[in-house]
C-alpha cells in the first residue's frame, strides 16, 4: 500500500494514470477538482461559491480543499490514496502532513508528471470526459471504441469541461507556475520526489509509474 501524490500542469495525464491505479491497485483517487465539479453539477453552496472562479481558471481557497480532503481522508483506502490535483500550494501540502500524521498514515512518493506547455494545449482542447463513469479521453489521442459512447460504462453522457480552452488554460498554467510548482522543490528537499515523462504514451507512463511504486 502506498499513498502518492501526482503532481504536473493541468493536461499532465494525472487523472488518466490515476483511474488507470484505481483499477490496477485498487488504490483511491482522491481528486479535488472533481469534488468541486461535483459539488458545481449538484448545485450546493459550495458548487455556487467555486464556479466563476474555476470557469476563469483561478485556484479556490486552500480552506475549501483542504476541508474536502480532510472530509474524504478519514473514510481511508486499502490500497492508499492517489492525490491527484491535490496539493496545490504550500499551504495544502502542510496541511496534508499534518493530516496524514493525525491519520498515522505517511506519503510515500510524489510523481512529478513531466510535460511541456505545447503538448497541453492539445491535451486540453482535445480533452472530454464521461459524465457518468469519469473516464478521460481526447479527441484524436484516445477516442472512444464508437463515438458517443464511453468505452468503459456505456454511457452516451460524454462531456466537455467550460474551463478546457486555450484562453483559460493561460490563467491555469500561470497559477500553476506561481502557486504549484514550487512544490516540486518542496518534495524533493524531503527526499519524496520522482520525475516521470509525462510525453510519453499512455502505457509508457503507466509503466514508468509502477516501476516507481514497486
Ligand atoms: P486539471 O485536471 O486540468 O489539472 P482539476 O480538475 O484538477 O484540473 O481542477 C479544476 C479546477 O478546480 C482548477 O482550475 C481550480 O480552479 C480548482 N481546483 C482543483 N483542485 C484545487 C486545489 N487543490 N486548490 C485550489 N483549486 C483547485
Ligand atoms: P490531468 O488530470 O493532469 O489534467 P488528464 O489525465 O485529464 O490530465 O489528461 C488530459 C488529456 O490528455 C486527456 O484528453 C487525456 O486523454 C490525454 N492524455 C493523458 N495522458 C496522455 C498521454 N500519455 N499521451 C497522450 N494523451 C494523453
Amino acid at each position: 500500500m502506498a499513498n502518492i501524490i501526482l503532481l504536473g500542469p493541468p493536461g499532465a495525464g494525472k487523472g488518466t494514470q490515476a483511474k488507470r491505479l484505481e483499477e490496477t491497485r485498487g488504490m483511491v483517487q482522491l481528486s479535488t477538482g472533481d469534488m468541486l465539479k461535483e459539488a458545481i453539477a449538484q448545485g450546493t453552496d459550495l458548487g455556487r461559491r467555486v464556479e466563476g472562479i474555476m470557469a476563469r481558471g483561478e485556484l479556490v481557497t486552500d480552506e475549501i480543499v483542504i476541508g474536502l480532503i480532510e472530509h474524504k481522508m478519514t473514510e481511508g483506502a486499502r490500497g492508499g490514496f492517489i492525490f491527484d490535483g491535490f496539493p496545490r500550494t504550500l499551504k495544502q501540502a502542510d496541511a496534508l502532513a499534518e493530516l496524514m500524521a493525525r491519520t498515522g498514515s505517511r506519503l510515500d512518493r510524489v510523481i512529478e508528471m513531466q510535460v511541456d506547455d505545447a503538448a497541453l494545449v492539445d491535451r486540453i482542447t482535445g480533452r472530454f470526459t464521461c459524465g457518468n463513469c469519469g473516464a478521460v479521453y481526447h479527441d484524436r489521442t484516445h477516442p472512444t471504441r464508437v463515438p458517443g459512447i464511453c468505452d468503459a460504462c456505456g454511457s452516451t453522457d460524454l462531456r466537455r469541461r467550460a474551463d478546457d480552452n486555450a484562453e483559460t488554460l493561460k490563467t491555469r498554467l500561470m497559477e500553476y507556475y506561481k502557486k504549484t510548482s514550487p512544490l516540486i522543490g518542496y518534495y524533493y528537499a524531503k527526499g519524496l520526489l520522482t520525475s516521470v515523462d509525462g510525453l510519453a504514451d499512455v502505457d509508457t507512463v503507466s509503466s514508468a509509474i509502477a516501476s516507481v511504486l514497486d
